[in-house]
């Protein structure tokens, strides 16, 4: 029955992972003690003894307009520990009005240790090498060659108290293959046209900002599970100006689970560009956008932790990665 106790903290491990030890923090004694009948009880009531619980996990209902950074301050609690204790949530922190969140968890009165190794296989992003060309335009920009992601073994050291995370490190790293950079060539000669609003630096969809999250496959270091980011995070200033890729027509302007203020542009080709998490929209769905029209401003609505411009480019339906289009 003790066994069986601990190994409801062990099934949601990926099954790759090398367990190393599973221990109870509290001592548990095992008396064979037969003057002690009174002491004796069933099967039911140790289990019930076994079972209890300290303290009972505390949830939270998601009202709308709310997102993990709000409610995590509401709560006084981290991003990072409502994600370690709603791992449901996934990477794109994607939660709805209604949902249940678990802002403190139950306390057991027999705690389950576990001490578990787990190596998975993540993307290296591959970074954009800049080559200037005099016969385009400043605002001209033409991808050369496309980058690949690279791969790496990253093993993770990863304590679970009553399946929480209380500890976690990378303890060692492999690259099983460098990532290919990508080549863009950027115009350099001055347009005799200004285009109003155009941004300049490496990121036009929005003025300033790094890449704050890659696009590609992530794979959870607990339970295995594969979590793909379909667009790149850009880190940028409440109210910074976002602006349209290309011209096109405005297929979507409004609300959008998990994104927040949304705005989804139609271009030619097959090309659709979507952007989220906006504090403000300033396109409304039909309408016809020109390349580097303001079509927003920089917010944290939706699945956010903190201001950025989530950017997605998607070809004839599929998402591709945008810094080989940026
Ligand atoms: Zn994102």
């Amino acid at each position: 029955m003790v066994s069986k106790y601990k190994n409801q903290y062990t099934q949601d491990i990926d099954k790759n992972a090398k367990i190393k030890s599973v221990e109870f923090k509290q001592k548990i004694e095992i008396l064979e003690d037969d003057n002690n009948l009174s002491e004796i009880i069933n099967l039911d009531q140790a289990r019930e003894k076994i079972y209890a619980k300290t303290k009972e996990a505390v949830f939270i209902e998601v009202k709308s307009g709310e997102n993990l950074w709000t409610i995590g301050n509401n709560n006084n609690i981290s991003v990072e520990e409502l994600q370690n204790l709603n791992p449901q949530v996934d990477k794109e922190m994607r939660i709805n009005p209604g949902d249940k969140l678990v802002i403190s968890p139950e306390k057991p009165m027999l705690e389950v240790v576990i001490d578990f190794e787990n190596t998975v296989v993540e993307d290296i992003p591959f970074e954009t090498e800049y080559v200037k060309d005099s016969t385009m335009n400043e605002s001209q920009r033409k991808t050369i060659s496309e980058g690949v992601n690279g791969k790496q073994e990253v093993t993770y050291e990863i304590v679970l108290v009553n399946g929480n995370i209380s500890e976690q490190k990378i303890s060692n790293k492999k690259i099983i293959e460098p990532p290919v950079s990508s080549k863009v060539s950027v115009g350099t000669k001055k347009a005799t046209v200004s285009r109003s609003g155009s941004s300049s630096g490496t990121n036009r969809v929005v003025s300033g900002g790094r890449i704050t999250s890659p696009f590609g496959a992530r794979v959870h270091p607990i339970t295995g599970a594969e979590i793909f980011h379909k667009g790149i995070d850009i880190g940028a200033s409440q109210g910074n100006s976002i602006y349209a890729y290309a011209n096109g027509i405005v297929s979507f302007a409004g609300w959008k689970s998990g994104y927040g203020n949304f705005v989804e542009i139609n271009h030619v080709n097959g090309l659709v560009t979507r952007y989220g998490h906006m504090s403000a929209i300033y396109v409304k769905k039909g309408q016809q956008v020109t390349a580097g029209q303001r079509i927003g401003a920089v917010g944290s609505t939706g699945a956010s932790t903190g201001p950025h411009l989530h950017f997605e480019v998607l070809v004839n339906g599929v998402n591709k990665n945008p810094l080989n289009y940026l």
